[in-house]
């Protein structure tokens, strides 16, 4: 039985590969992504070059065929640069391709896979105005006219949705059957009736898109729809319970990243005639940090693996996601006192991870929705 941190070969290549990757390629326009909150072109084409885009696609659709745990160590890497990198390769991987490779056809398959593995972003469409906690309450409409669909409704909140190609979009066939009547559609972003709204302008990871969609009488063809009709809602919390290990991944990694960068200025700035990092208080600091890290590391390491291995992991990976974003949150803010004064400015990378840390307590289910799976889990259990 191996250590939960001790990588394989394979898995440790490929974290340096994207850890080298992320710092070369994309730390060098994090700060002018942020300030512009765009996602540059460029670099989303390098996320499929080194086909970050599809990691866990087989083989047979051009993909890397890698595990799930790969997922998340790419997700990790990236966030300890950027977290709206990190985001953008995580709802590709672990929601939208996630969701095709265990709920669609072999056509759909082949029709899809291969296309986001070289160029085509996904988005998952779940949330509206009026429902986010409570996601099936969702009152978009799928309505059937013939061998199509006929969809209306707006989505809000959709990461991706600026740059995505298509969208893993939930509507319901019949809002009186509650949960019963979702249904999973793909929708093609050039749909007749499909229209990406409104970006919205945010505290953080503000270089990953977030947009509105709005469906007017969008016709989606039937060969589109994902998994059986009125089963979306698996598919919807199957989904999110796997790719909210990934979010933890995300927070851990963004916490790491924090973390080198407050040891790397400790160790040279100097007041009172010494390093910052000789005076105790610093350095109690700095250990708190990496303790929060190393904890939030196994438990998202722990949920990765048990997914893998076919093993319960759901409750594991609500910890890991609750428990990774809480410290995320603290470990940027102690960042920022590390650095003092510049720890406040834009000219360091730390306030920016700070501000990216909130996110991780909002999306893929709030931190009090990871709660209430936590207890109900913890309630329910024989002692
Ligand atoms: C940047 C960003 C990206 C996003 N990306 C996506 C995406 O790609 N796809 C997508 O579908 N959605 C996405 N979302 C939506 C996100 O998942 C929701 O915002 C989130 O689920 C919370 O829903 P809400 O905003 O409606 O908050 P609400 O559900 O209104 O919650 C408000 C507060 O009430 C609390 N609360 C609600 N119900 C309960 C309860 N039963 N018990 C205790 N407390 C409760 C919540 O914890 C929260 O603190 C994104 C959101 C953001 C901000």
């Amino acid at each position: 039985m191996q250590p939960l941190t001790h990588l394989s070969e394979e898995e440790r290549m490929f974290q340096l590969s994207v850890r080298r990757f992320a710092r070369e390629q994309i730390g060098p326009h994090v700060r002018e992504m942020d300030e512009t909150g765009t996602f540059r072109k460029d670099i989303l084409a390098k996320l499929f070059e080194m086909g970050l885009m599809g990691i866990e696609v087989p083989e047979e659709y051009g993909g890397q065929g890698g595990s799930f745990f790969q997922a998340v160590l790419a997700v990790e890497e990236l966030a300890a640069v950027d977290p709206s990198a990190s985001v953008i390769v995580d709802v590709q991987n672990t929601l939208v391709i996630n969701a095709l490779i265990r709920w669609a056809t072999a056509e759909q398959k082949h029709r899809y896979l291969p296309k986001m593995v070289a160029s085509m972003v996904g988005a998952y469409a779940l949330s509206e105005a009026g429902s986010g906690s409570d996601a099936f309450a969702l009152q978009t409409r799928a309505a059937q006219d013939g061998d199509h669909y006929v969809l209306n409704g707006r989505k809000l909140w959709i990461t991706n949705a600026a740059e995505a190609g298509v969208y893993l979009l939930f509507a319901t066939l019949n809002p009186e059957a509650g949960y019963k009547g979702i249904t999973c559609f793909l929708v093609e972003r050039d749909s007749p009736g499909f229209r990406v709204g409104k970006k919205e302008d945010k505290l953080g990871i503000r270089a990953s898109s977030t947009c509105e969609l709005i469906l007017d009488d969008c016709r989606v063809p039937a060969a589109n729809v994902i998994g059986e009709l009125g089963k979306g809602y698996k598919i919807a919390i199957e989904t999110l319970n796997e790719g909210r290990i990934a979010i933890g991944g995300q927070m851990l990694g963004l916490a790491r990243g924090a973390l080198d960068h407050a040891v790397a200025y400790a160790r040279q700035r100097k007041q009172f005639g010494k390093v910052i990092a000789e005076h105790q208080g610093v350095q109690f600091e700095i250990a708190q940090m990496a303790v929060d890290v190393e904890a939030a590391r196994l438990l998202v390491y722990n949920a990765a693996r048990l997914r893998d291995a076919g093993l319960p992991f759901v409750t594991e990976a609500a910890m890991a996601k609750y428990f990774s974003s809480q410290i995320a949150e603290t470990v940027a803010s102690r960042a920022v006192e590390i650095f003092g004064g510049v720890g406040f400015t834009k000219d360091y990378p730390v306030e920016k991870l700070y501000r990216d840390a909130k996110i991780g307590r909002i999306y893929e289910g709030t931190s009090n929705m990871q709660r209430v799976l936590i207890a109900k889990h913890y309630l329910e259990k024989p002692l």
